[in-house]
């Protein structure tokens, strides 16, 4: 067993709860409660991400060793682990929805590796905590996977997101009625272990606030400011740094929600308890990746009527997450100005990391303001013409810039009608796009132009029924499909040789199936 290094400081310098019992309850006044994991029948080890151990200071034979999957289902414990399940609130699908708290998540502690890096570890899905409410603390298996393939697949597309080490089963069932239509079933049931530098969220400043405990919130924003935005802390010079900090969160989550509409990744629930303060992607539930382009699109049948968070709407709904998170802070403030301020570098870098897409996806050197309709205007045909996102992106640095033409593309449609129909309107687009392209310095130098296109238009990507086929082979306790698609996705940008199969369009049988359309919150 390595010597982990604990430094819990969550726990050391942040308010707890006086009461350690496992009761269900509403906590004030304090910030966490400690909880212990529950023990569960037969843990095994199912998958682990090779870059997170590594980092984290485990060789393979850690890994394989049978503590390994112990302490990572919660049967066991290290020196230096201090159990607990942060208290926050949050706002979902628009409303206020008080007291939420991690209900199956229990952090470990938060390690200081060999750099100096601080990871706070941390199981989901490892039973009952203060915060369950109704719930049953535990995950199942396909929920598991799937948080566990994506937190690395976006970390490999460099996207700032929460990090996973390590997935493993509980050799218990969990019940779960899928769709909420009276056909509960028993499933695995699974526990990954995340990793993120924090795991603090905008609903962690939102519930002090809500209660009117100003002081509980003041010591929560400077925690947070000392220990995960330290250079703030420096900057600030005896002054309040809140205003500079309010304005970094909004700058990283624009970064992030670019980061997602570059790639068509719909986050499926963002609500203020699924923001990370720190602008990580966290919490992969109901989740989807874009296949035919669609800005309408959710994954999440939870939301099927509304479809608040659908894919084209991810950037404003972040800006109204912030605006929850200003209110929530205001208390910190003497006047709303900073604030106001702080939302508009959101706006502003925004754009500014819009704007840097259109470029890298168009391969272009930099992006004007004609360049912005020409991406609106593509992202028009491609959601009429029901053209397959990601394929699309990466064969467009195929095209003859001298001679444009269809050819390339043609792999992209899911309907040759509808190809057919919309093959004018695409003609006239490429003429325009290659008009563009060779007056920018780029298109001079076809090679660069190819370079950074490949960099920013992914060949592969966690498309849902890749996701769902992993799910079914594990659940007929095959785990080989899990480990492929996490070295697959290690790679997004390289063309792999043998692995075309895994650049394809969806499948007809997926584009209606559950899992592969469409997920429920039931996890
Ligand atoms: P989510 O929509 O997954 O972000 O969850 C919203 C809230 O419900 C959070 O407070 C979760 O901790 C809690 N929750 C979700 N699933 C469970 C579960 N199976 N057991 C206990 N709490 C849960
Ligand atoms: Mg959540």
């Amino acid at each position: 067993m390595p010597a982990l290094r604990f430094d819990n400081r969550f726990l050391r310098e942040l308010p707890g709860d006086p009461d350690s019992g496992p009761g269900i309850r509403q906590v004030h006044g304090a910030l966490w409660s400690r909880v212990e994991p529950t023990a569960v029948a037969a843990p095994q080890l199912v998958a682990w991400s090779g870059d997170m151990a590594q980092r984290l200071g485990f060789s393979e034979s850690d890994v394989l060793s049978p503590w390994f999957a112990e302490v990572f289902a919660g049967n066991a414990a290290w020196a230096g682990m201090e159990p607990f399940a942060a208290n926050y609130g949050g706002h979902q699908f628009g409303h206020w929805a008080g007291q939420l708290g991690d209900g199956r998540a229990i952090s470990l502690g938060e390690v200081v590796n060999a750099a100096g890096e601080r990871w706070e570890l941390q199981l989901k899905g490892a039973g009952p905590t203060p915060y369950s409410r109704s719930a049953d603390g535990r995950a199942v298996l396909r929920s598991s996977v799937r948080e566990f393939l994506c937190s690395e697949a976006m970390h490999h597309l460099g996207i700032p997101t929460t990090r996973a080490l390590s997935l493993v089963m509980t050799g218990e069932q969990v019940v779960r009625d899928m769709f909420y239509d009276g056909h509960p079933r028993a499933e695995p049931g699974a526990i990954v272990c995340r990793v993120a530098p924090s795991f603090i969220r905008f609903g962690n400043f939102e519930l002090p606030s809500s209660r009117g405990d100003v002081a509980l919130l003041r010591q929560l924003a400077d925690f947070c400011i000392a220990r995960d935005f330290p250079h703030l802390q420096a900057s600030a010079a005896g002054g309040q740094p809140y205003a500079e900090w309010f304005g970094e969160v909004c700058e990283r989550t624009a970064r992030m929600v670019a980061g997602w509409m570059r790639v068509g990744f719909v986050h499926g629930v963002m609500n203020t308890d699924n923001m990370s303060i720190l602008g990580l992607t966290i919490d992969y539930g109901p989740y989807g990746w874009i296949d035919n382009f669609d800005l309408d699109w959710t994954p999440n049948t939870t939301d099927a009527h509304g479809r608040r968070y659908r894919f084209g709407w991810q950037p404003k709904i972040a800006y109204w997450n912030l605006t929850r998170l200003a209110q929530a802070l205001s208390p910190l403030f003497d006047d709303a100005a900073p604030l106001h301020a702080g939302l508009q570098r959101y706006t502003d870098a925004y754009a500014a990391a819009d704007r840097d897409s259109i470029a890298r996806k168009l391969g272009l050197q930099d992006c004007r303001d004609a360049d912005v309709a020409l991406m609106d205007d593509l992202h028009a045909l491609l959601q009429s013409s029901e053209a397959d996102m990601t394929i699309f992106f990466r064969a467009l640095s195929d095209i003859d810039l001298h001679a444009p033409s269809m050819a390339p593309l043609v792999g992209a449609f899911y309907d040759d009608g509808q190809r057919a129909a919309a093959e004018p309107a695409f003609i006239d687009w490429l003429g325009r796009y290659a008009a563009r392209s060779l007056q920018d310095p780029r298109g001079a130098s076809p090679r660069d132009r190819v370079e950074r296109m490949r960099l920013a238009n992914p060949r592969y990507v966690l498309r849902n029924y890749l996701a769902q086929q992993a799910i079914d082979r594990a659940e007929a306790g095959d785990f080989a499909g899990i480990t492929e698609l996490l070295d697959l996705l290690r790679r997004p940008y390289d063309d792999q040789p043998g692995c075309e199969a895994f650049a394809g369009k969806r499948p007809d049988w997926a584009r209606n199936r559950a899992g592969c359309s469409m997920l429920s919150c039931s996890s």
